[in-house]
């Protein structure tokens, strides 16, 4: 049976939750403990699928095809764990699937009530796979005294109140504000804080406070005697230069000691930090720097493309040259040239997204990027517009255009080189798709194979021809063009195994132009750099040289 750690918040939103469990994830790791990540969501979306990248970042997608929260990529990134459909639960599903029951008689005309049936379908969840790794750490999100996270809160207590004693523990996510005038850290609300917790059954194990300056003694023995727990397991957690710090600095601060000591594990392991302290090094200590402009259309949270922000990260990395990125905005050069906007930059990257909005500046991007020789990193609709631009200027096909804008419109106007795809193979069973559909989860998602053409770019720098990649959308390159474009210059080199969907192109006699239709970017970690990331930075350092 696994051993739970929860991770909840208090006296404010964005902590930094995720990221405290994703470093303590590393660290139980490091001492050579297997662990399994988990979010639990009080929304009521079913999933953040259908949510806007504006107000809720980007969507995770794992290899079995659940959209999940962007947590799960941090998760996945320091502890390189995949993440699963059974890591991540909002209100919105346990509801609808606690109505469904109710709806099939499940229930056997019992009144249907938050407890016990919403918080019986979260312990339920909660179960799943408790006997395949030696800690299970579940965060759950928003902050204490919220009205909607209160059944996931009951939910963990009776969790924990029924497992043997010791089997759970309490983690509590403080601030410490500052007061300037009186040079004080205030302990006060993270006081008020344990009391919501422990008024709800709850007593913390261990407080992480999160805080711009030292913690004075004197402050952590007053929240451990306020809070009732041990001095040693107060745990400061200060602003760090690097997320990839994060499992550095709360090692040396004690979190897994703490976390260890909870459980009575003694002794403990000794930690293994030389990954971490590598890729400490590597955040740090670079060489140069290259310049990349993402031309996209959520540029105003940059949380709408965290993965890819944190795989270029690691691409540099992998390289020692700092990547700057600069968000660039398709729309602005939807109707004028794109030349001014994208020059001087050592490489090019346009990313996923949904709608007509910004595509013509996103074709034109493509365009400038082609023409100029620049380095190119298309994922998804970066990689349709890239074959859009290559049908109207090198194929000649002049209105050429995505079946997901028409749709959009209402009306044809575009000759689809993307077209809506309605059945495709996954492993060794047929999918099929509706137009009438629901718009959440009618899309391709998840790990799909590719195979790729020996001797091609890709091959070269995957260096296999056999892959495995995630996907999340529900428009496909048309391979009626595909002759048409290769006779051209543009190179389908990577494919489905049924040969059917176009899965990578190239643009032939350009040092480095591909285009990807699904998203390299959710698999890259600080540790294990993205072959694709890896090379496209390394393309950009060698341009970078030129210009
Ligand atoms: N909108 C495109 C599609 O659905 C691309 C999706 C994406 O970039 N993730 O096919």
């Amino acid at each position: 049976m696994a051993r739970y750690v929860f991770i909840t918040g208090g006296v404010v939103s964005s902590l930094g939750k995720g990221l405290a469990s994703a470093a303590l994830g590393a660290l139980l790791q490091a001492r050579g403990y297997s662990v399994r990540l988990r979010k639990l969501d009080p929304y009521l979306n079913v999933d953040p699928g259908t949510m806007s990248p504006f107000e809720h970042g980007e969507v995770f997608v794992t290899d079995d095809g659940a959209e999940t929260d962007l947590d799960l990529g941090h998760y996945e990134r320091f502890t390189g764990v995949a993440a699963r459909n059974t890591d991540s639960i909002s209100s919105g599903r346990v509801y609808s699937t606690v109505l469904e029951k109710e709806r099939r008689g499940d229930y056997l005309g019992k009144t249907i009530q938050v407890i016990p049936h919403v918080t019986n379908e979260i312990k339920d969840f909660l179960d799943i796979g408790d006997d395949e790794v030696d800690f299970m750490l579940c965060e759950i999100g928003g902050t204490v005294g919220d009205i909607e996270g209160l059944p996931f809160f009951e939910a963990i207590r009776q969790f924990a109140h029924e497992r043997p004693r010791g089997e759970c523990l309490f983690m509590h996510l403080t601030l410490l504000p500052y007061l300037a005038a009186s040079g004080e850290l205030k302990t006060k609300p993270t006081q008020h804080s344990v009391k919501e917790l422990q008024s709800i059954g709850i007593a913390p194990d261990i407080l992480v406070c999160r805080s711009e300056h030292p913690i004075p003694e004197k402050e952590r023995e007053k929240l451990a005697l306020f809070c009732n727990v041990r001095p040693d397991s107060v745990i400061a957690a200060y602003d760090l230069p690097s997320i990839y710090d994060a499992p550095l600095a709360y090692h040396k601060e004690g979190m897994d000691t703490a976390v260890l000591n909870a459980f009575g594990i003694s002794p403990a392991p000794k930690p293994k930090m030389e990954v971490w302290e590598d890729v400490s090094d590597r955040v740090h200590n670079y060489e140069g720097e290259v310049r990349i402009a993402i031309v996209g259309k959520y540029i105003q949270l940059e949380d709408a493309y965290k993965s890819i922000k944190e795989a270029l990260m690691h691409g540099g990395m992998a390289n020692r040259v700092k990547v700057r990125v600069d968000w660039v905005d398709a729309e602005v050069f939807d109707r004028e040239d794109a030349a001014p906007h994208l020059e001087g930059y050592h490489a090019i990257l346009v990313p996923g997204g949904f709608g007509e909005r910004g595509t013509e500046g996103k074709i034109k991007a493509a365009q400038f990027a082609r023409e100029k020789k620049i380095p190119y990193l298309g994922i998804c609709l970066g990689m349709q517009m890239a074959v859009v631009e290559a049908a109207r200027n090198l194929a000649g096909l002049t209105d050429a255009g995505s079946e997901e804008f028409d749709h959009e419109a209402g009306k044809k106007r575009f000759t689809p080189v993307v077209y809506h795809l309605k059945e495709w193979v996954q492993g060794n069973h047929k999918v099929k798709r509706k137009e009438t559909d629901d718009k959440g989860g009618t899309m391709r998602l998840g790990a799909y194979n590719a195979t790729l053409t020996a001797g091609s770019k890709v091959a070269e720098v995957y260096g296999t021809t056999a892959i495995e990649e995630r996907h999340r959308h529900r428009y496909e390159v048309d391979i009626k063009y595909k002759e048409e474009l290769e006779k051209n210059g543009l190179v389908f080199s990577g494919m489905s195994p049924d040969g059917k969907l176009p899965e990578i192109v190239e643009v032939k006699d350009h040092p480095w132009f591909i285009g990807v239709q699904f998203h390299p970017e959710l698999k890259s970690k600080p540790f294990a750099p993205h072959p694709l990331f890896r090379d496209f930075v390394r393309a950009a350092k060698d341009n970078s040289r030129l210009v």
